[in-house]
């Protein structure tokens, strides 16, 4: 497994199409077709961490992404629909769940029990 992270370990993600050199040679590219795009740092990284963070609503992630988007130079009008499919896949996964991508196509890799799937001691 030839992973990457260069962005910012807890920073929001998302995810954004492969450019021309992973769709011609997905072996070979600079490996786009498998990285989640940092919403701050703009960095990338191949997995992706299911978390519950109640404070953060999805106004406030679509915020945060069209931000993230503008400054990196791509339309902030991508934000909703993005942050809407980010949501989508968090949905039909477990809290801690790691996502890795190939392409469209997401899938779990493992699950790390977080402090919100912990049960209180004694319970
Ligand atoms: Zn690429």
């Amino acid at each position: 497994m030839n992973d990457y992270s260069f962005t910012v370990p807890g920073e929001l993600v998302y995810v954004q199409d492969p450019c021309d050199c992973d769709r011609i040679e997905p072996l070979n590219g600079c490996g786009c077709s498998r990285g989640f795009a940092g919403v701050a740092s703009a960095r990338a990284t191949t997995t992706a961490k299911v978390v519950d963070l109640p404070e953060l609503s999805i106004e406030s992630y679509t915020v945060a992404l069209r931000a993230g988007l503008v400054a990196q130079g791509w339309p902030g009008e991508w934000a909703p629909g993005m942050a809407e499919l980010m949501l989508d896949m968090a949905a039909h996964s477990p809290i801690g769940t790691i996502i890795e991508r190939s392409f469209d196509d997401y899938r779990a890799r493992a699950t790390i029990p977080s402090e919100t799937t912990k049960r209180p001691p004694g319970s």
